[in-house]
């Protein structure tokens, strides 16, 4: 994949489980001309139709679009030959199942380019081209919101295979004292079912906006998340790890007291077997970082998946 990218007008979707974040722009900051936002609900004929309008009428003010760049939730299709390339698959998301979310944008645009790709490699190719892992080709992005996932890249290249990976899916082990079930309708404890939201929700009853400093829940979070990137450190042998979605932000207990917690577990967990300068002093506070595009991460790289697709054209 080139990263070579033109200033290009690109019509911009970030296509996440609870909202939809659209935008028409060049890149970040100035570079976005308008956004919107729209809920993801339980219709996704009519969103992609609310969608295409909106994209229409910002195409009308801002002039046309070179491409549309597409970062959705999954699971997605991204093989595109095959008959389903551009739907969401197996999506516990009501109304979601078997979704073809590429049709009605293709119908309403034409021969237009357009990327598509996972939400979480759509947000990491945001913060490879203009945030925090700029000049590197090896990095993960993840995200730890309604759900959990993860991006990066492996030698420059987004991570793509079989499908594409599933990391919000690992399991880990169990912490001693913690008998929480898990929530992930698939997997139970998987770590999406034992840190998403809706599982620090599950847990303790509260939202993790709500939860106090103090809470038990904090340690048992930052714990899991910890093994998580300590699987990763050891899978993928990335050079940094940005941590996106809501629940990075550590609601009453901060964002920078969740790092700090987050990566004090990790060396505890790698035991100093992997070797690196990013695994001594301070060094661990430049390797697990937040998004430097905060939470426009995801719709920047949506920018960017249209300009790369557009330079394919
Ligand atoms: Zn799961």
């Amino acid at each position: 994949m080139g990263l070579d990218r033109r200033d290009l007008l690109v019509g911009a979707i970030e296509g996440g489980g609870t909202k939809y974040v659209c935008a028409v722009g060049t890149g970040p900051g100035k570079g976005l001309l308008a956004r919107a936002s729209f809920p993801t609900g339980d219709d996704p004929a009519k969103l992609l139709a609310q969608v295409a309008t909106w994209l229409k009428e910002q195409e009308a003010i801002h002039g046309t679009l070179a491409a549309i760049g597409f970062a959705s939730f999954g699971p997605i299709d991204l093989d595109s030959k095959s008959p389903t390339y551009g739907y969401v698959t197996s999506t516990p998301k009501p109304g979601w199942q078997n979704t073809d979310v590429l049709g009605p944008l293709r119908a309403a645009f034409g021969p237009i380019p357009i990327g598509f790709d996972t939400d979480t490699n759509g947000a990491a190719l945001g913060e490879r081209c203009w945030g925090a892992a700029q000049g590197l080709d090896d990095f993960v992005y993840i995200t730890i919101g309604t759900g959990i996932g993860a991006g990066g890249m492996a030698r420059g290249n987004l991570l793509h295979g079989l499908v594409h990976p599933e990391v919000g899916h690992l399991y880990l082990p169990n912490l001693p004292g913690d008998d929480f079930e898990g929530a992930c309708p698939y997997h139970g404890r998987c770590w999406e079912g034992l840190c998403s939201g809706p599982a620090i929700s599950k847990r303790t009853g509260m939202a993790a906006e709500a939860l106090p400093p103090d809470h038990p829940a904090w340690d048992f979070e930052t714990r899991y998340v910890a093994l998580a990137i300590a699987n990763l450190v050891f899978t993928l042998s990335p050079r940094r790890v940005i941590v996106g979605g809501s629940v990075r932000k550590g609601g009453k207990l901060g964002e920078a007291a969740f790092f700090a917690s987050v990566r004090k577990h990790l060396l505890v967990a790698l035991n100093r077997y992997v070797v690196s300068p990013v695994f001594e002093g301070d060094g661990i506070d430049g390797y697990v970082v937040p998004p430097a595009l905060g939470d426009d991460a995801g719709v920047c790289g949506a920018i960017a998946l249209g300009q790369i697709a557009a330079q394919f054209e």
